[in-house]
């Protein structure tokens, strides 16, 4: 996987369907809301795919995961729907729990074959500590998947039809190659965070937070054609 670029960005004409393949809800709103939202505007399909329904993401220890699974799916698919995205698959892996198997390889290989992404979004793999290992195995295990296990018939051959993903932005890396200027959809990047109410205690300390610091999405893109 050579460090040439393809895309420009999310403008690009090129970028007709884009993948989201995350850890936990929230993910995507924090690290590339607004780019999803650039690409809905003008027309491209993006999916969203979680590994985790973010069952531990609660500091009340009274409620069950099952239940706050459910609940963050909901406000997930709640954000989801105010960037313009219409599926969301949730692969329910207990949360803080992922391991790098060839079992999430292959849901994660069926779930680009069925996008047929141009790009994929994902965590950078790339990382040092402090990075929360959910994250890191769900970028390693993505990567792995879209390059070669999704292009190549003979791996998997019952997870679809092979698909080349031409190109993966890797977000909350060292390293980025593309910055993304998404001042244009702040607030609606915004209001999809919201959504995520569990995850609030205070969304107008958040709204004031983020129209600061949340103007810029940075990415490492990896070429693999
Ligand atoms: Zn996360």
């Amino acid at each position: 996987m050579a460090a040439r670029k393809l895309f420009s960005g999310p403008d690009d004409r090129r970028i007709k369907r884009a993948l989201c393949i995350v850890a936990h809800p929230d993910d995507i709103e924090f690290y590339c809301g607004g780019t999803v939202l650039k690409m809905t505007a003008r027309g491209v399909i993006v999916d969203f795919v979680l590994a985790t329904s973010g069952d531990k993401g609660a500091r009340d220890v009274s409620k069950s995961r099952a239940k706050v699974a459910r609940l963050r799916e909901r406000e997930q698919e709640a954000a989801a729907y105010v960037m313009g995205v219409k599926r969301v698959a949730f692969l329910r892996h207990p949360d803080a729990e992922l391991v790098e198997d060839l079992e999430l390889r292959e849901e994660l290989v069926r779930e680009i074959r069925a996008t047929k992404p141009d790009v994929l979004l994902t965590f950078d793999p790339n990382v040092g500590y402090r990075y929360h290992p959910d994250h890191r195995i769900v970028g390693r295990v993505a990567l792995d998947a879209a390059w070669p296990c999704a292009r190549d018939p003979l791996t998997y051959p019952k997870a679809g039809e092979p698909h080349e993903t031409k190109e993966a932005w890797c977000f909350a890396g060292q390293q980025p190659t593309l910055e993304v200027d998404v001042g244009d959809v702040l607030e609606d990047k915004i209001e999809a965070r919201l959504a995520h109410a569990s995850q609030t205690p205070s969304p107008a300390g958040l709204r004031r937070r983020w129209r600061y610091s949340a103007r810029a999405e940075r990415f490492h893109q990896v070429d693999l054609r």
